[in-house]
């Protein structure tokens, strides 16, 4: 009987531990070592930050899912990994042994690298949904007294998409809180031009983005460099204005992503910024044995740029990652060796408040096969529909590959359209 850890509960590590559960389950061990009680739909966090969603309507408790199906689960966390014994130890200090080890953690959100960003600082966030939450409660506070507001992604940023959501959807919000006159938005990037998305654009990406922003008479500072964050004003730098000190009375900024304490203090496992180094399998490079999926993998930047810009991980990427890890961990139990590997393509909906816009990008590094990006309020419907469809699939453990038919979905309500 092999015996399979998998860190992290989220959309790598919950897909993971489900597929794992159908494919091999009966016959082994799966143990889910999650931070939280409760899994949470991360693409929901801007919702949940305008008050468009309630954290119950996108979250559900893990413990009975899991282990009705077979799974051993654990609430306190990681605290750390011994790769070369093969074992990790809880936050409440079991040790667990593997035999194969799935690190699904995501990112440890590096507000420290700029003075004064972060829910603890100046700014807010919707990186997790306990930040979302936070920031709704600082844009309430905000609508009582309005005044300018700066939203983008700092230095080293990767997930771009929800700061260009996070900004239409709160000019949408103000517009009809009839408060948008008094609100200047000001949109604030690491991209060295709009639209860049951190995938070198996606079909005409930077001319659709652009006139996206200008429509809603958002302004933009490319190639940013935030230098820091004070009560009330952001230090910029970009090559073209110096430095300038901009004034802001709510502020959500997106920071740099590292890889989480338990995973980034392995030995070997890791890049400099934390985040686990695999194979064409999906395998660390030093531990065979290990696997890893989602954010927490190391993927070089597209291309250089004049201020770094990360590699967004999206649903449809990770999908094909769990997807990959899955095949070789059971072929690697069978005696076989592992050959899937994942398709690593990016597809995104991106839901604007009152329109949307998809993207895909096959492959990921230009040059492409197929590039292309469209706008429109099918897509605004389809994000909304497989939200749903999502959370009531996980609830069930549904395996199928979701992200795969949320695009076909939204190409189905394009031709309804
Ligand atoms: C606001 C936002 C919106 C997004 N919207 C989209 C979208 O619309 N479409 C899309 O395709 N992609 C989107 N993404 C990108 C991506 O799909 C998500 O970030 C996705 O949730 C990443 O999944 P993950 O499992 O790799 O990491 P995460 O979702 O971050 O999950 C990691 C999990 O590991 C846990 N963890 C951390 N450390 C430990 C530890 N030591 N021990 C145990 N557990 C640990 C964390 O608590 C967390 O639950 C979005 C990202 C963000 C931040």
């Amino acid at each position: 009987m092999a015996r399979i850890i998998i860190i992290g509960a989220s959309t790598g590590g919950l897909s993971a531990a489900y597929e794992l559960l159908r494919e091999i389950g009966k016959a082994h061990e799966i143990t889910v070592v999650s931070l939280a009680p409760e899994f949470h739909f991360v693409p929901s966090n801007p919702w949940v930050a305008i008050g468009w969603r309630k954290r119950s309507e996108t979250s559900f408790s893990l413990r009975e899912r899991l282990e009705k199906k077979g799974a051993r689960f654990f609430s306190t966390g990681a605290s750390a990994i011994d790769a070369e014994k093969n074992t990790v130890t809880t936050g409440s200090g079991e040790a667990l042994t593997y035999d194969y080890l799935v690190i699904a953690t995501g990112p440890k959100l590096s507000f420290d690298e700029v003075p004064g960003l972060g829910p603890d600082g100046h700014t807010a966030s919707i990186c997790t949904v306990e930040h979302a939450e936070a920031a709704y409660a600082r844009y309430e506070e905000f609508c009582k007294d309005p005044g300018p507001v700066i939203i983008g992604a700092a230095q080293g940023a990767s997930c771009l998409g929800p700061a260009y959501e996070f900004a239409c959807i709160l000019d949408v919000d103000l517009r009809k809180r009839r408060l948008r006159k008094k609100c200047p938005i000001t949109f604030v990037t690491n991209e060295p031009y709009i639209g860049h998305m951190g995938l070198a654009g996606i079909g005409d990406s930077k001319a659709l983005m652009e006139h996206e922003l200008r429509q809603r008479h958002i302004s933009w500072r490319t190639s940013a460099t935030i230098r820091r964050v004070e009560r009330g004003k952001m230090i910029v730098h970009t090559n073209e204005a110096g430095e300038e000190e901009m004034p802001f009375k709510y502020s959500m900024i997106i920071p740099a992503f590292k890889g989480v304490d338990a995973v980034a203090s392995v030995p070997g496992l890791v890049n400099p910024r934390g985040f686990v180094l695999v194979d064409e399998h999906q395998r660390s490079k030093k531990y065979p044995n290990v696997y890893a999926v989602g954010v927490c993998v190391a993927i070089p930047p597209v291309e250089p740029t004049p201020v770094p810009v990360g590699v967004p991980k999206t649903g449809y990427m990770i999908e094909s990652m769990v997807a990959a890890t899955v095949r070789n961990i059971k072929d690697e139990i069978n005696g076989l060796k592992p050959s899937a590997t994942p398709t690593l393509n990016a597809v995104c909906l991106a839901d604007l408040g009152d329109t949307g816009v998809a993207f895909a990008a096959k492959p990921q590094i230009p040059p492409r096969n197929l590039t292309w990006a469209k706008k429109g309020a099918w897509v605004r419907l389809a994000k909304i529909v497989f939200e749903k469809y999502y959370i009531r699939k996980m609830k069930r453990g549904n395996v199928e590959p979701f992200y795969e038919k949320m695009i076909l979905g939204a190409l189905k309500i394009k031709k309804i359209e």
